[in-house]
């Protein structure tokens, strides 16, 4: 049997719509073997910066040990994981092990959502106003120059950071197709995705297939692109099917889609975690057909 798997659930202990309980008692309806939580992280101590879609800094612990009661509760149902989508913001927080080992998660996803200049930031998957005067701002509207510096700010993370998973790596994209500030058929941008398919490997995480926009309505596509995917499968790197999910409706948006692109690019098996008989974790393959 073909599983059904997500590490990239959001709730209400950040921006998402539901309780982790009632995420958990979708996935069991819909069949899924294993859901893996993903709150906003900026860390557990009070930052520099105005945000009101992370887990408070306060809530960590109360999170985790909110995830670990429904793993105890459902473990005969559902195999639940407690991880981080921890933001890469230059000199204020990083998803490193390190950072996050008092509270120990079962794994970490890397993104990078911020540009940071000067004290100044926006967010490239933010409203369509707050990436229009980003580019605008920050980079006088030239949109090569924002690109290459997401890019480049993501290989800075891939180097100097550890964590299991790179969140959406082409998050850029979102708002390109009604601001049109790149295109992606250009060679530049095949070199950028290419340099970033190469750090994503030598930083040895997985990937993930990102179905979080299609369900939002506000890009017709998987993060990341399909060229993006079949340079990661040249470089061997595996792949986890994740839905970004914000809603207990979402949990599974288009995996058939995902797995559809993925077969395409040449993946024929993606990485699920589980138990093992310490009660352990780990990640193995599961196969896509
Ligand atoms: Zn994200
Ligand atoms: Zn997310």
């Amino acid at each position: 049997m073909i599983k059904k798997t997500n590490y990239h659930t959001h709730t209400t202990f950040c921006d998402g719509k539901d309780s982790p309980e009632i995420m958990v008692q979708t996935a069991i309806k819909k069949g899924f073997s294993a859901l893996g939580f993903s709150g906003h992280s900026i860390g557990f101590e009070k930052q520099n910066l105005e945000t009101n879609w992370h887990i408070p800094f306060d809530k960590h612990f109360e999170y985790v040990a909110e995830i670990k009661r429904l793993a105890n509760l459902y473990r005969k149902e559902i195999e639940i994981f407690c991880g981080f989508e921890a933001d890469y913001i230059k000199d204020l927080w990083a998803p490193t092990k390190e950072n996050y080992k008092k509270i120990n998660p079962d794994y970490l996803i890397g993104s990078v959502h911020y540009v940071f200049k000067n004290g100044e930031h926006y967010t490239v998957d933010g409203s369509i106003e707050e990436v229009k005067k980003g580019l605008e701002h920050f980079y006088k509207n030239d949109g090569k120059e924002a690109v290459c510096e997401y890019f480049a700010l993501e290989r800075e993370m891939l180097e100097n950071c550890s964590f299991d998973i790179i969140g959406h790596p082409d998050l850029i994209r979102k708002r390109n197709n009604v601001l049109c500030f790149f295109d992606e058929s250009e060679n530049w941008y095949k070199e950028e995705i290419k340099k970033t398919a190469y750090a994503i490997s030598a930083a040895g995480c997985f990937v993930e297939i990102n179905t979080g926009g299609i369900a939002r309505g506000v890009i017709d596509d998987v993060y990341p692109s399909e060229d993006f995917l079949k340079e990661l499968f040249a470089y061997d790197v595996p792949i986890v099917i994740n839905s970004d999910a914000h809603s207990s409706d979402d949990l599974d948006f288009a995996f058939d889609r995902a797995k559809k692109i993925a077969l395409k690019c040449g993946y024929t098996k993606a990485k699920m975690l589980r138990y093992t008989n310490t009660n352990k974790i780990e990640w193995v393959d599961y196969s896509l057909s």
